[in-house]
């Protein structure tokens, strides 16, 4: 017998493996859970690590129970192939994306590029920053599924701001393609990896500046959000200054005397959910053991099972391709159907989904869709109840 195709030497588990990997690293696992891309389902050593944390604040007190975040940073930031001095904790993604955009220095008359599918409180922010700072914002131009065409990016842009996946659909933007125009026309730019991180591979897009959150495809705890800087331009300063990330100098360069630390540290709150963090540090050195690339290719795999068992039930549509290799669905209610009843219904199963109102996307969504977002492990007769679920109206 003749052995063709070894099987590859790797460390990562198949693919058919990180369903029952995850599963088993939760005690408790919320059957019908499908809003990881709201809020996932933490590890038992991840609230084992959070709850530890919090143990050691009171026995020793907060200020001399400093966990060691190494590990956590360096596990952030080999996803999207940075440092661990690259990583900046704040409170949530919303946070890290006002610290990062309302502290750069743009002057007025700069172009800020973004996508009409951006997310909801993104798009309020930089309309904020335009209109203060005088920045002019440009739509980057998008296909019938919302998908950027990175051809169409103007060259000279100051900025470009884009999701990698959004809140409001499953459809994964070009950042590889993006990030290397980017590059070639010395333009910055902003991946916000909030639907992305832990979900689908962000490596290789080397862009300025990441903006991530702990509790979504991470699955870490809730209140921590995160930047990952690979190297601050002179422009980019945190919004506020901190006592942690900036000191005083008497004279130049800063104007103001306030001067900030080198590196991602200018971002960082020194105050915060200190055991969340510990927390999204053990979720991430998780998700490495678990595998990346395996975790990504069972979670395609899931959206793909589920937008072909859900599409048409009942009449409801998903929004984005059936073969987009994400698995954050999103569909649309047929007549005489709404999400908002379609999620009671599917509650009154014990179904967790959720509703994505407008205002998520406000320049792209017409409606509000139902958004089904299957953490790993979900097993298939789960879609098939939830079809069942849609059809019931
Ligand atoms: C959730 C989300 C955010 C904001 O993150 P929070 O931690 O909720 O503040 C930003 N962008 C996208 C695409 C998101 O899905």
């Amino acid at each position: 017998m003749t052995v063709r195709n070894p099987p590859a030497r790797t460390r990562e588990p198949a693919p058919a493996d990180v369903g029952a990997a995850w599963r088993a690293a939760r005690g408790v696992m919320p059957a019908g859970h499908l809003d990881a891309a709201g809020c996932n389902v933490p590890s038992d050593r991840v609230l084992d690590a959070v709850v530890a944390q919090l143990r050691r604040e009171r026995e020793r007190g907060g200020y001399t129970a400093v966990p060691d975040l190494a590990d956590g940073r360096a596990a952030l930031a080999a996803l999207v192939d940075a440092a661990p001095a690259d990583v900046a904790f704040l409170e949530s993604g919303t946070a890290a994306m006002a610290a990062l955009l309302g502290g750069w220095r743009l002057a007025p008359g700069s172009r800020v590029g973004h996508a009409r599918t951006e997310y909801g409180g993104t798009v309020m922010l930089l309309r904020r920053l335009a209109a203060r700072n005088g920045w002019h914002l440009l739509d980057l131009p998008v296909d019938g599924d919302g998908r950027i065409a990175p051809e169409a990016l103007h060259p000279d842009l100051d900025l470009v701001v884009v999701s990698h996946i959004g809140s409001h659909s499953g459809v994964v933007q070009p950042a590889g393609e993006i990030g290397a125009l980017c590059r070639a026309s010395g333009i910055p730019l902003v991946l916000d990896v909030c639907q992305s991180l832990g979900h689908v591979d962000v490596s290789g897009t080397r862009a300025t500046a990441y903006v991530g959150t702990s509790r979504k495809w991470l699955a870490g705890p809730r209140g921590v959000g995160f930047l990952v800087v690979p190297g601050p331009t002179p422009a980019m300063d945190a919004a506020t200054p901190t006592l942690g990330g900036h000191h005083w100098a008497d004279a130049a360069p800063a104007a103001d005397g306030v001067i900030p630390v080198p590196g991602a540290a200018r971002y960082e709150t020194s105050e915060g959910a200190i055991a969340a963090r510990a927390g999204l540090g053990v979720a991430a050195r998780e998700h490495h053991a678990l595998g990346p690339h395996a975790v990504h290719a069972h979670l395609a795999g899931l959206g793909r099972l589920a937008r072909g068992l859900l599409d048409g039930a009942g009449g409801w549509r998903v929004a984005e391709p059936l073969d987009e290799p994400s698995a954050l669905v999103t569909l649309r209610p047929p007549p005489g159907d709404t999400p908002v009843r379609a999620a009671a219904r599917a509650a009154e199963a014990s179904l967790l989904v959720s509703v994505v109102p407008h205002a998520r996307a406000p320049l792209h969504l017409r409606g509000p869709v139902l958004r089904v977002s299957p953490p790993p492990g979900t097993p298939e007769e789960t879609f098939h109840r939830l079809a069942r679920v849609l059809a019931a109206s």
